[in-house]
C-alpha cells in the first residue's frame, strides 16, 4: 500500500464522492454525479482507475456512466441488477485489491437502508454509503430494523480507529436528534461543538471513526439505559430488545 490521500468531492446538496488519490491516479466511491469528479480529475490531471458503489441509489451511482465514457475502469459493487455499470459483483466476504493503490478491501453486506447495500473495509478505512452516518443511520427503505441493527453491530466490531467515510454530510442534524435520544451523553456535546466549528469553516465533519460512533451514535447505543429510556417514552411502552429500540428511535427520527 503506497501513499495516498482521501479527498471529499461534494455532489448535490450534501453527498460526498470520496476520492482516493495519489499524484497520478484516483479511485472514487459512490459518484452520484460525474461532473464534480471530472472537474477535479481534470484539474489535478488524474487518471481514474476504479469506481466503488455501495448501493443502487441514483445519488451514489448516477455518475458511473459519465466517468466510464471517459476512462475504462472496473466498477466494484453489490449483486444488484439495478446498477448496470458494475463489472465486479461482490458478495459478503469477497476480497479484492484496488488497482494501482494496492489497498486490500473486504466486502461486508450491510442490508437495512437497501437490501443489497455493501461496505468496503480496508487500509484502516470503511466506506459505508448510507448505512452508517456520523451520529446516525440511513432510512430503512428496503430493510428491516433487525437487518439495520445487525449491520450496524457488525460494523461496530471493526477496530475503533477505523476511519468511517459516510455518503452524506448529515452530522449536525443527526446530532440534534441524537441529543434527544441520548440526552445525558457528554461526548455528543463535544462532537457538536467540534462539528459546528468545522461546518462554520466550510470543512467536512467526516471521516468519523468506529470509536466515535460507539460513543455518540444512538443507533449503535441501543443497549444504553439512557437510549432505552427515551425509546420507551416515545413508544409508550417498555421495549424488550435492542432491535425494538432501534425501530422506535428510527421511526421517531423520521418525524423529528
Ligand atoms: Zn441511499
Amino acid at each position: 500500500m503506497g501513499q495516498f490521500e482521501v479527498i471529499p468531492l461534494r455532489a448535490f446538496a450534501d453527498n460526498y464522492v470520496w476520492t482516493i488519490r495519489d499524484a497520478r491516479c484516483a479511485a472514487v466511491v459512490d459518484p452520484g454525479d460525474a461532473r464534480p469528479v471530472l472537474d477535479y480529475l481534470d484539474a489535478q490531471k488524474l487518471e481514474l482507475v476504479a469506481i466503488l458503489n455501495t448501493h443502487h441509489h441514483a445519488d451514489h451511482v448516477g455518475g458511473n456512466a459519465g466517468l466510464l465514457g471517459r476512462w475504462k475502469a472496473p466498477v466494484y459493487g453489490p449483486h444488484d441488477e439495478r446498477i448496470r455499470e458494475v463489472t465486479q459483483q461482490l458478495a459478503d466476504g469477497a476480497r479484492f485489491t484496488l488497482p494501482h493503490f494496492a489497498i486490500d478491501f473486504e466486502v461486508l453486506e450491510i442490508p437495512g437502508h437497501t437490501r443489497s447495500h455493501i461496505a468496503f473495509h480496508g487500509g484502516g478505512m470503511l466506506f459505508c454509503g448510507d448505512t452508517l452516518f456520523a451520529a446516525g443511520c440511513g432510512r430503512l427503505f428496503e430493510g428491516t430494523p433487525r437487518q439495520m441493527h445487525d449491520s450496524l453491530a457488525r460494523l461496530m466490531r471493526l477496530p475503533d480507529a477505523t476511519r468511517v467515510y459516510c455518503g452524506h454530510e448529515y452530522t449536525l442534524s443527526n446530532i440534534r436528534f441524537a441529543k434527544a435520544a441520548d440526552p445525558e451523553n457528554a461526548a455528543l456535546l463535544e462532537l457538536e461543538a467540534w462539528a459546528r466549528r468545522r461546518r462554520d469553516q466550510g470543512l467536512p465533519t467526516l471521516p468519523s471513526t468506529i470509536g466515535q460512533e460507539k460513543a455518540t451514535n444512538p443507533f449503535v447505543r441501543v443497549r444504553e439505559p439512557a437510549v432505552v429510556a427515551t425509546a420507551n417514552r416515545y413508544a409508550g411502552k417498555p421495549l424488550q430488545d435492542p432491535v425494538s429500540v432501534l425501530a422506535a428511535i428510527r421511526e421517531w427520527k423520521n418525524s423529528f
